[in-house]
């Protein structure tokens, strides 16, 4: 009788790095302060940027959307999964970002792997080294060229570009904040070389949908990007506080898509409840700027805060902010100690990020205070003290 046993060796060998570690099990709702076994924590690791996870009016309308459709769609889009909520929460997206259309997915992850479907063998992908995890896998699927340039290494990208010297048609692939470092894309660079050379521009902005641009619009629009841009990704989960992901573009793009991407053809759509919530939250973001106002100031302080006192927190110029620690078994003691403390703040450290630069991530939300931010800085200074950090 063959047995698992044998996976205890690779887990072993994670543990042994200290990179083994299993999820922590919350009671009760997302937010700032949170329940684990029994402790109240002061959280800095949820992408619940503006608290839309317990809104009052995106959980009514998710509670509406069950007592009139139920708690399933039934099927997937393309044959009796497209209820009229999805086809009205597409518009909006495609209002509010400005482009032709929108085409939503289930997830952010299953988004990019969606929208690759529309490279083949005659394209090029060149992708910045840090993209997302989807992105890579997305590309994998495919059996379009790959190229990578190192991250935000302009020369590298156009190095990249000349070399093709329009062989196939380019398409460069960028996270528009990259997760692990908090910093953001250089788009106007990217858009500039990509005209210069006919490329296509591909931008993930999981990280960046609520948080940058008027009403949280994304990258494009925070760098005045409009119709420059051709592919811009965005998703659900994260600053919109449901689920989901979606495509926003050229109208021809999403009927191609409609066609040929996987997840869409083949994976159930959204809960009813999924879609309503979204629309609600797509129709709040629009009136939300005084909030991602509270957001970013509430980033400012927070990071100021930590630099004053000696952290290095990388390239961090968004609510997401590093701490750098060093080799993983430190950065996961680091966050061991601070969990004791009161602050849960994940540890990330190889292989996500390099061996040396394992980092305490924090992520700051527009629902924290100011208070709760400056006492996660004095425990933070307080475990640094204890573990000879700055020292
Ligand atoms: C989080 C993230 C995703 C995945 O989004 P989900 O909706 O959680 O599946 C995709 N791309 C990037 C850049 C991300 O940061």
């Amino acid at each position: 009788m063959p047995t698992f046993d044998y996976l205890n060796g690779e887990l072993e060998k994670l543990q042994a790095k200290g990179m083994y570690r299993l999820p922590t099990v919350w009671s009760g709702a997302s937010g700032p302060w949170m329940e684990a076994d029994g402790r109240r924590l002061l959280q800095l690791s949820s992408n619940n940027y503006l608290g839309f996870t317990g809104h009052p009016d995106i959980k009514r309308a998710a509670v509406e959307a069950i007592e009139r459709y139920g708690s399933g769609s039934g099927s997937v889009r393309t044959i009796t999964g497209t209820l009229d909520i999805h086809d009205e929460l597409e518009r909006e997206l495609a209002d509010f970002k400005g482009t032709e259309a929108a085409l939503v997915f289930q997830s952010g992850f299953t988004t990019n792997q969606g929208a690759m479907s529309l490279l083949g063998p005659d394209d090029l992908v060149v992708s910045d080294e840090l993209n997302h995890a989807s992105i890579i896998d997305g590309i994998r699927l495919t059996k379009a060229e790959r190229a990578i340039f190192a991250h935000k290494d302009m020369d590298e990208l156009e190095k990249r570009l000349r070399e093709n010297g329009g062989r196939k048609r380019a398409f460069i692939v960028t996270d528009g904040v990259f997760s692990m470092d908090g910093d953001i894309a250089p788009l106007p660079a990217i858009v500039d070389l990509a005209e210069r050379y006919g490329a296509y521009v591909y931008v993930d902005d999981a990280h960046a949908s609520g948080v940058l641009g008027a009403n949280g619009k994304g990258s494009t629009d925070h760098f005045g990007l409009h119709g420059r841009v051709h592919i811009q990704v965005g998703t659900l989960s994260k600053a919109v506080g449901v689920v989901g992901g979606y495509v926003a573009g050229a109208d021809v793009l999403k009927r191609y898509l409609i066609h040929k991407a996987r997840p869409f053809l083949f994976s159930t759509s959204h809960p009813p409840a999924v879609a309503a919530a979204c629309l609600a939250a797509i129709r709040l973001l629009r009136q939300s700027q005084p909030l991602i106002d509270r957001l970013w100031d509430n980033a400012t302080f927070f990071r100021s805060r930590l630099q004053e006192a000696g952290f290095d927190t990388a390239g961090s110029e968004t609510p997401i902010v590093p701490i750098i620690i060093g080799e993983p078994d430190k950065t996961m003691e680091f966050s061991r100690q601070l969990l004791l403390e009161g602050v849960y703040a994940q540890g990330i450290v190889y292989p996500t990020v390099a061996l040396d630069k394992g980092r305490v991530r924090c992520i700051v939300t527009a629902a924290h205070t100011k208070d709760d931010l400056a006492f996660a800085v004095d425990r933070i200074a307080a475990v640094a003290e204890r573990t000879g950090l700055l020292r």
